[in-house]
């Protein structure tokens, strides 16, 4: 949660995250007085906008009936598998964010579950006959970085469309910033200590404490902890996966970006790749090693809400698309090119770049390994056993030395979950 003039002065762009259905949802977050520190939540008019090219937009509105409008034919197929899930989200979320096991409210979460466990491909030749709502949740379910056949995915999908029902997509007024500055704020408030930009390198460099919880990915775990793990548990750090990496592009605009469907303005994220087998393709090809030249592209336009962004008269865009781990490939123009189908004219608007290929993230944040911003693959096994196969992955084999990072349950997003329920893993440990 960072914010930055990236490209021209005056210009704030959001260097990793930028919307917060999960910051807003999360148990934990809503528990802290953050408004008193500095944090304000913008809403959006309508939470997500997927243009067509043929000037046609679906949304995703926070109202489910608004949002099934919208989805033509399949309008009472998606009010049907929504309406009962948010009736019951808020018991539901507490299920999903938890550490493996047995459910709070076993029947709300085994009426998500039965479906959540399908494929996004599944999910929509099941439930929806038209192109639109296949594109639309296809372009969801593409938030998982897993090819859109994999179990599992249709669960990302319900997860981010559901919290929009129930909670919002908003953007944070003045910069992604200001959230980690509330967090910091009160944290100071209690008497926390925080030392900024002192990268860890061994367990050594570390004060005498009675636990240490480590926010790092797990390469960076093996790293600092060197041959202290026992030989096993160095074998199954070594052995989790990490996923594809993201390509972002921060745009420092002189105007709105010329959308062909105009109402794409009353949204904050857009996705950008047009009809649901172009969606299935571009994921495919990246979860096989490949770069594809339609890019499924996820965009934010923060500055039409938040005027603290950019000069008056000026924009700013954000937007990120997915490519092989590791990638080094320049995605510029495909993602670029994307964005113009669907806006003619875009280009024209650019007054300044600022590009970081999936290397470049590794290298400003060691937690996203080869560019991976979820903290590994989220697929069937890792989603819930990461980075092990055990019920509590928080607890490492030395004694009171914690994981939280997003390479442990629930993932990625920031939710503030992982380090909550490590937390909780020693507090119960120091109770007992
Ligand atoms: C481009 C981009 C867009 C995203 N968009 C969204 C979004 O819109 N909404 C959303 O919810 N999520 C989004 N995410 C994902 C989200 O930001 C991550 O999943 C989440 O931040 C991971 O949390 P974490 O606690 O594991 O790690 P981080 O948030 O990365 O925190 C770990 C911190 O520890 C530091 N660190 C690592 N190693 C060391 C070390 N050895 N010594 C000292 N410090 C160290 C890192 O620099 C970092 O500051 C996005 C991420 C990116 C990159």
């Amino acid at each position: 949660m960072r914010s930055a003039e990236l490209t021209l002065p005056g210009f704030i762009h959001d260097i990793c995250s930028a919307v917060y259905p999960f910051g807003i949802g999360s148990p934990f977050f809503s528990l802290l007085p953050l408004f008193q520190h500095g944090l304000e939540w913008i809403h959006p008019d309508a939470l997500l906008a997927h243009p067509f090219e043929d000037g046609r937009v679906s949304f995703l509105e926070q109202s489910i009936d608004a949002t099934a409008n919208t989805l033509g034919g399949d309008a009472f197929s998606y009010i049907k598998i929504c309406k009962p899930l948010a009736a019951n989200w808020k018991y539901i979320v507490e299920d999903i964010l938890a550490p493996l096991h047995f459910p709070k409210y076993f029947w709300a979460l085994l009426s998500f579950a039965v479906n959540a466990v399908r494929s996004s491909e599944g999910f929509v030749n099941k439930y929806f006959k038209h192109e639109i709502a296949k594109s639309f949740f296809s372009g969801i379910a593409a938030h998982s970085m897993l090819p859109l056949d994999a179990s599992l995915t249709a669960a990302f999908a319900l997860v981010l469309a559901l919290s929009g029902h129930v909670f919002g997509w908003p953007i944070v007024k003045g910069g992604s910033q200001k959230f980690a500055d509330a967090l910091l704020s009160y944290y100071r408030a209690l008497g926390g200590h925080i030392v900024l930009n002192t990268p860890i390198k061994t367990l050594d460099e570390l004060p005498k404490s009675r636990a240490i919880f480590f926010d790092v990915s797990t390469k960076c775990l093996l790293d600092i902890v060197q041959d202290r793990f026992p030989d096993c548990y160095t074998r199954k750090l070594k052995k989790f996966r990490y996923g594809p990496g993201v390509f972002k592009i921060d745009w420092a605009l002189s105007s709105p970006i010329p959308w062909k469907a105009k109402d794409v303005f009353r949204a904050a994220t857009v996705h950008v790749g047009g009809m649901h087998d172009e969606i299935t393709l571009s994921e495919k090809l990246v979860s096989n090693g490949k770069h594809p030249e339609k890019p499924f592209v996820l965009l934010v336009q923060p500055s039409l809400f938040d005027k603290t962004r950019a000069p008056a008269g000026k924009e700013t865009a954000w937007a990120y698309c997915h490519v092989p781990n590791g990638s080094c490939l320049d995605m510029t123009e495909s993602i670029e090119r994307q964005v113009e189908r669907f806006a003619p004219g875009f280009t024209d608007c650019i007054l300044a770049r600022s590009i970081k290929n999936a290397q470049d993230m590794e290298r400003e944040n060691p937690n996203y390994v080869g560019g991976d911003i979820n903290g590994g693959a989220s697929n069937l096994i890792q989603q819930f056993f990461r980075p092990v196969s055990c019920i509590k992955p928080y607890r490492t084999p030395l004694k009171n030395v914690y994981l939280c990072s997003a390479s442990t349950p629930p993932g990625g997003g920031v939710h503030g979950m992982c380090g909550v329920n490590a937390a909780k893993l020693f507090l119960s440990s120091i109770i007992s």
